[in-house]
């Protein structure tokens, strides 16, 4: 077979065979194990992340990947993990001549960001509009308030845009600014004691339990850091409301003031009293990842990068057992993220890639990697891109795969963002060659294109784009395969995000074989993608 395919690679014929499948056996096998319960949905820092990393390398190995990593298809991560102990912790709210114990999960969630097992707190609370200090946009909320020390009560999401400033931070797109975790890591840097996020659903984009799950577990950063505040989490809108009339204040007419340039801190009659305990702990996750040399001389040394997040949210806690019966029926002692869709889709369909791949080697090289942990912040995709195991320079694009079509077939095929490189060009040069349209993207209002791993490439100046699922679903009732698609919803981030043996995978194969195509095109191609616009 290799006699042949550097023959025809000589002759020039391979350009012209078309480009090898993806196959959905070994996709559906792929996933209905990466979803199985036995792997306990692939925790961070937990016995199934463990499988799972065992698991991939294997199927690399058998595969034929070079190991990326020397002799190792393993890249070691090292992460700090903090876990709050709820039952020894004790936080309340003191001030008006009252003193508020709010009960954890239902109202408030919190946790340290300094790896600290015990930490107390009295602590004055300021509410500081959204918490944003924005240079670019001429905004900040803190007008040189002293941070240091007290905890900041803040909005999520940014500032809406106006008439006179249809711009405003970057118009109906949430900006870097509108991040959650930008405004922590600005409150930490700043000397802040904690801070305290107000969840909407609108600003958050998700609802309660998807914060609720977030914080519950174990939570994990970069062991080399940045470090967070000492104390950190998201109080319910209902519960803001409350303190903040118990600090003496109206929480919608501290909203108002928030809105605008001139807004200023506004310093509550509360303060946050108690001890936070936490465990503390150290420990190495893995990104997974497997070659395969280019054929061309003059190109190999040049890289095209497949990801694929490995990791979920694992085993849960007691607490997450409790909220169930009344969101999941059936599930009810149900304790594990299985992560069917987020993303064993994303792990399987990478996985059948690589099968493909291993066949007809393009002229650069391609690695397959599997990223851990993250749902715990891109951690595995940032640890990569700092620590590099091929060149950045010489890597010319990394193509994202999380959350993939389970519904059916579609028309369409989305490649969000893809207008900031050229990527989005060759993406819709492939997607017509195939017969598929470009989905038209709509405002980015949730922050996609910060939430999964291409975003960390992109940060790194490589040029990236997650391939997304279609919308325009192809069968004899469209409208019922909309509503299945749109029943993930309330699934995304709980127990019930689980694997069901008659999914129609053809819609996933699409789109496996779309992004093939689309790392074949930029394997091939005579040059390598370059920006448009970066953000
Ligand atoms: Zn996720």
């Amino acid at each position: 077979m290799r006699v042949l395919l550097s023959v025809l690679a000589t002759v020039g014929l391979l350009a012209q065979t078309p480009a090898p499948k993806v196959q959905e056996g070994p996709l559906r096998a792929h996933l209905a194990f990466l979803a199985d319960d036995l792997l306990e949905g692939r925790g961070t820092g937990q016995r199934g992340a463990e499988l799972t990393v065992r698991y991939l390398e294997t199927q690399l190995q058998v595969l034929g990947l070079k190991p990326a990593n020397g002799a190792s298809y393993r890249q070691p991560v090292t992460l700090l993990g903090l876990k709050t102990l709820v039952d020894q912790s004790t936080l309340s709210f003191l001030g008006g001549g009252a003193c508020a114990t709010p009960k954890f999960g239902t109202d408030i969630v919190f946790g340290a960001g300094v790896a600290r097992a015990e930490q107390t707190f009295d602590a004055p609370l300021v509410f500081v509009g959204f918490g944003i200090d924005a240079p670019e946009w001429r905004w900040d909320d803190y007008k040189g308030l002293d941070l240091r020390g007290k905890v900041l009560l803040m909005m999520v999401n940014e500032p809406a845009p106006t008439a006179e400033e249809p711009g405003l931070f970057d118009g109906p797109d949430l900006s870097r600014y509108g991040r959650w975790t930008t405004k922590l890591e600005l409150a930490a840097k700043q000397g802040a004691a904690g801070v305290l996020l107000i969840h909407t659903t609108p600003s958050a984009t998700y609802d309660w339990p998807v914060v609720r799950t977030g914080w519950s577990g174990e939570r994990f950063s970069l062991a080399k850091g940045p470090v967070g505040t000492p104390i950190q989490g998201w109080v319910t809108e209902a519960l803001a409301r409350a303190l903040v009339k118990q600090g003496g204040q109206d929480l919608d007419a501290l909203r108002t003031k928030a809105q605008r340039r001139d807004f200023q801190p506004v310093a509550l009659d509360l303060n946050l009293k108690g001890t936070l305990r936490s465990t503390v702990r150290t420990v190495d996750q893995f990104n997974v990842a497997g070659v395969v040399p280019g054929r061309d001389p003059a190109l190999k040394d040049e890289l095209v990068i497949y990801t694929a997040h490995w990791d979920h949210l694992g085993k849960g806690s007691a607490l997450a057992v409790d909220t169930h019966p009344s969101q999941a029926p059936g599930h009810e002692t149900d304790t594990i993220y299985n992560g069917a869709v987020d993303n064993a889709s994303g792990c399987a369909a990478l996985l059948a890639m690589t099968q493909a791949a291993i066949h007809a080697p393009a002229r650069r090289s391609q690695m397959f990697l599997f990223v851990c942990a993250e749902e715990q912040g891109l951690l595995g995709s940032k640890a990569y891109a700092e620590t590099p195991l091929w060149p950045l320079a010489k890597t010319a694009a990394d193509l994202n795969l999380d959350s993939l079509n389970f519904v059916a077939p579609t028309r369409d095929i989305s490649l969000a963002f893809g207008e900031r490189s050229t990527l989005g060009e060759l993406g819709a040069a492939v997607a017509k060659a195939v017969g598929l349209k470009v989905a038209a993207s709509g405002p980015d209002t949730a922050g996609g294109y910060f939430r999964s791993d291409h975003y960390s490439f992109v940060q790194a100046g490589v040029p990236a784009l997650s391939v997304g699922g279609g919308s325009e679903y192809l069968g004899a009732d469209p409208k019922a395969l909309q509503a299945k698609a749109a029943a993930f919803g309330p699934r995304y981030h709980q127990v019930t995000d689980e694997y069901d043996p008659t999914w129609d995978l053809r819609g996933m194969v699409q789109q496996a074989q779309f992004a093939f195509d689309l790392g074949q095109a930029v394997g091939n191609s005579a040059t390598k993608p370059t920006f448009k616009v970066v953000k």
